[in-house]
């Protein structure tokens, strides 16, 4: 039965751009969010991977200002660094763009001036705010620091505990202090912009509803937690001058908050492929929006981004929240400032295999909790699943082929006369497998699929060892050898086409130069041919050979003193 085809965008958190990326990002938005899409894209869905930097806000100017560079010089250099980590990575964005674009300064402009219009959703409010004499500046969110008044930490911001992820009232912060100049800050009124969100509660809450049984449950929960404790109006509006200035007279000393431009970026980075593409993806009620991202983003993303996109009107709404837990690093929280993890930096000078880094990386998907990434596991899971059951099913079926029968079998499906029992199964395997990995995949349950992949592959193996092809042609029973063969060949063509979304330049490799069939994995509706045994009489394979080489513990410990260097951000933007 031919799938429907869906009309999907796909976007992976934007990264905030005032370091570089670790592994937890990868894990908890980047991978998943291709993984989905290069799947869509093989079932031949109309799909498009949008991302990009989120450069504004507080973060990176005083990044920026600690280092003594201006903030563009900052961003521009560490754009730079996330855009060539993920094309490392093969994450393989359709565009990965940059908040800082004049085009998207444009589409926030004119997101807001809609709402604006409306005059029901936005409000003015007078804000009591840190205003720092010395510099004459307001001093917003991070630009204050002083004591945590819950865990007595000394270097708390304004807004957030960073080390009891307490959440600072205005006001509460002890012996708070401007991070620029150590001053202490006075107050000075200042009018801010508000997004009524409790306005828009009842309609946001109607739309969470709607979600459920499509969303996983913790990010149903999450948002329905966040409505129930009440929805208050959210200031908008920010005073600093790096960021989407705000487009009302009253207001041009200030800049939009950076957390009401970041998720436009979405609409933006759409708009620049094309207006056929924004038309089709932002304009149009059919389509299926799917925004993966991390724990600490689902709020964001169920209920603050709705409430901006109800209250414009014009946009279509996502459709799927896909929210990951986090992945910690040996037991402990990945931190930069602590030094704990891996640093992609690192990767853009590193020869680790991507393919099984994405493959063990797969296997620990936050999905339903937090989960932990291992060095010896990763070299466990590459030498005992992927070398193990994926390449040695691979080897074994392509060197009897190659060895006894030069590469060509001469028999196709006509000739799989008598079938037994075991036969049976695989063929039928190959019928209804590559579907049912689908299907999870499309409910973006990426470690029960991938684990299907690997039991799909043990089960060649499995039918290996009982038909044992290589003793049938020592027996000289040449027939019953090329038959066993044949099934597994197509097998091994099946194999390919639903492991390439997780291992993408192997299976690329395996498809092209040792399967011998021409074209690209990437091809649209390729997953169709999957399930199928049609591979012809006249084939002939190409000279396989191993596609992934086995991690020894002297290799794996190289691999981790690479990654794990620590790194000097003023160095990295100053290069
Ligand atoms: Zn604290
Ligand atoms: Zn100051």
């Amino acid at each position: 039965m031919p799938t429907e085809k869906e009309t999907i965008l796909i976007t992976a958190a934007l990264p905030y751009i005032n370091n570089v990326p670790h592994l937890g990002h990868i894990v908890g938005s980047h991978l998943p969010a291709d993984i989905f899409y290069r799947f869509c894209r093989a079932k031949g869905h109309d799909v498009t991977f949008i991302g990009g930097s989120d450069e504004h806000g507080t973060p990176s100017v005083i990044a920026a200002q600690e280092l003594g560079i201006p903030v563009k010089q900052l961003t521009d250099r560490l754009h730079a660094i996330h855009k060539n980590v993920y094309k490392k990575l093969n994450i393989s964005y359709t565009n990965y763009s940059r908040t800082s674009k004049s085009i998207h300064h444009e589409v926030t402009k004119d997101f807001f001036k809609v709402i604006d219009a409306k005059g029901v959703y936005l409000h003015r409010e007078e804000l009591k705010m840190y205003f720092c004499q010395r510099d004459s500046l307001f001093l917003p969110d991070r630009f204050v620091i002083g004591t945590c008044p819950t865990c007595g930490y000394t270097s708390a911001y304004a807004d957030q505990c960073e080390t009891c992820s307490t959440v600072i009232n205005p006001g509460e912060l002890i012996d708070a202090r401007c991070r620029i100049c150590g001053e202490i800050p006075t107050y000075k009124l200042s009018p801010h912009l508000f997004l009524d969100l409790e306005k828009l509660s009842k309609k946001i809450d109607a739309w969470v509803e709607s979600k459920k049984g499509i969303w996983n449950n913790h990010v149903y929960s999450i948002a329905k937690k966040w409505i129930d404790d009440g929805l208050k109006p959210r200031s908008i509006t920010r005073d600093l001058t790096w960021g989407v200035s705000v487009p009302v007279p009253e207001f041009k000393n200030k800049v939009f908050y950076v957390w009401f431009d970041a998720p436009i970026g979405y609409i933006t980075f759409t708009k620049e492929l094309g207006n056929q593409y924004y038309e089709r993806y932002w304009k149009n009620t059919k389509s299926k929006i799917f925004h993966f991202l991390g724990k600490d983003n689902i709020p964001f993303h169920t209920i603050f981004w709705p409430g901006m996109l109800i209250a414009h009107g014009g946009y279509s709404m996502p459709y799927k929240i896909v929210g990951f837990h986090y992945l910690n690093y040996e037991g402990k929280k990945f931190s930069k400032s602590k030094g704990v993890g891996v640093f992609c930096y690192n990767i853009l000078n590193s020869d680790i295999n991507i393919d099984t880094l994405r493959a063990y990386l797969t296997s620990v998907i936050p999905e339903t909790k937090d989960s932990l990434f291992q060095w010896n596991e990763y070299r466990l899971h590459t030498n005992s699943e992927v070398i193990g059951k994926i390449g040695n099913f691979f080897n074994r079926t392509l060197n009897v082929i190659w060895n006894n029968f030069n590469g060509s079998l001469g028999i196709d499906a006509e000739q799989l006369t008598n079938n037994d029992e075991l036969d049976r199964n695989l063929i039928s395997s190959i019928k209804t497998t590559p579907e049912e990995i689908g299907k999870l995949l499309f409910k973006t349950e990426f470690r029960a699929a991938y684990q299907k992949m690997l039991d799909y592959a043990r089960e060649g193996n499995v039918y290996l060892d009982r038909k044992e092809p290589w003793s049938l042609v020592k027996k000289g029973d040449l027939e019953s050898a090329k038959k066993v063969l044949y099934i597994t060949l197509n097998l091994a063509k099946s194999l390919a086409i639903v492991l390439s979304p997780i291992m993408p330049t192997g299976m690329q490799e395996l498809w092209n130069n040792q399967l011998n069939f021409s074209g690209s994995l990437d091809t649209p509706e390729i997953w169709e041919k999957a399930s199928k045994m049609d591979i012809s009489k006249g084939h002939r394979i190409h000279k396989p050979k191993p596609l992934y080489e086995k991690i020894e513990i002297e290799k794996l410990e190289e691999i981790k003193k690479e990654l794990t260097k620590p790194y000097n951000l003023n160095d990295l933007v100053k290069e």
